[in-house]
């Protein structure tokens, strides 16, 4: 079997300081999987200001440059470094060379977080630049794909990707949430809707204490909806914060139970033929070694569905 093109660079990370984000995740999660011998490692390339500008406001952009307008700067609650910018920069370009590579070979990840939260002119939730639209927008813009549907089972409804997503005729987004999140707050009572869906973006909210029964049927309800599409390719954001564990999370849901998400998205892939590549997102248990296991069980069940 051809290895897993996994994409990875050491300066995904800016430095924030002390912070509930634990950003140090992706070099352990890249540590762990070293060892693997059907994994290839590959540095991506940063995105260009021409694939930023393509999803964000030449303001917001600049801002994220120079660090002024200080309060555009740090919309999405990291304080701003002359090094925030250039690991954005490498952050969608990992996402965009999954997409590309996906492509190519079926199936491809990047060591990045999706940033789903990013709107077009500010950020929000620890997200800067919306990684998975920017790679939509670049592929579109290249002819290399028509149509690109974004699965996001982070933690939180993914309302930055929505919102773009709903000026994109050629995106499909499905969130499925045990948060919702809207104006940079978190919601953990998910009865009360925050957002509303559309033609192109769509819903499904986790109840409180959902365990893996509630979760794969929720899964089987929603995904129809992306073959539905008729995607040349998708986008999967494997959030790690819906760990029972986690200080955001009213789920249920162990690391076997997240391992069986995954699977059954790849299965799902897989069976409709459908293009894949996966990006991390969020995960903020304090113990990170149980961050990073769902992380790594992602690409256990990405073996166990391709291999
Ligand atoms: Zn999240």
């Amino acid at each position: 079997m051809k290895p897993l093109t996994v994409f990875y660079h050491p300066n995904y990370a800016a430095p924030i300081g002390q912070h509930i984000m634990p950003i140090r995740k992706f070099a352990l999660v890249a540590d762990e999987l070293r060892a693997w011998s059907d994994l290839a490692f590959v540095e991506p390339e940063s995105v260009s200001a021409v694939d930023l500008l393509r999803v964000h406001t030449s303001e917001y952009v600049e801002a994220i440059r120079t660090g002024e307008p200080r309060a555009l700067a740090e919309s999405q609650k990291f304080p701003w470094s002359p090094q925030l910018f250039p690991s954005v920069c490498l952050t969608s370009g990992g996402c965009l060379a999954a997409a590309r590579q996906a492509l190519r070979d079926g199936v491809s990840a990047a060591l990045v977080s999706g940033f789903h939260h990013a709107c077009a002119d500010h950020g929000e939730g620890f997200c800067t630049f919306n990684g998975l639209i920017v790679a939509a927008d670049a592929l579109l813009a290249a002819g290399e794909a028509q149509r690109i549907a974004v699965l996001d089972m982070d933690l939180h409804y993914g309302n930055g990707t929505t919102q773009l997503a709903a000026s994109r005729a050629h995106v499909f987004a499905l969130s499925i949430y045990g948060n919702d999140f809207a104006n940079n707050v978190p919601f953990r009572d998910v009865t009360v809707r925050q957002h509303e869906d559309g033609a192109n973006h769509r819903s499904f909210a986790l109840p409180a204490g959902c365990d893996r029964t509630t979760l794969l049927r929720t899964m089987e309800d929603a995904l129809p909806l992306l073959a539905d599409f008729r995607p040349d390719l998708l986008l999967y954001q494997a959030g790690a914060d819906p760990y029972r564990e986690d200080p955001y999370s009213p789920l249920a849901l162990d690391h076997d139970d997240l391992l069986a998400r995954d699977e059954h998205v790849f299965a799902f892939a897989r069976h409709h033929r459908i293009p894949i590549a996966w990006v991390l997102a969020g995960g903020y248990t304090e113990d990170v070694s149980k961050v990073v296991r769902v992380h790594v069980n992602t690409f256990a069940a990405w073996r166990a569905v391709f291999a």
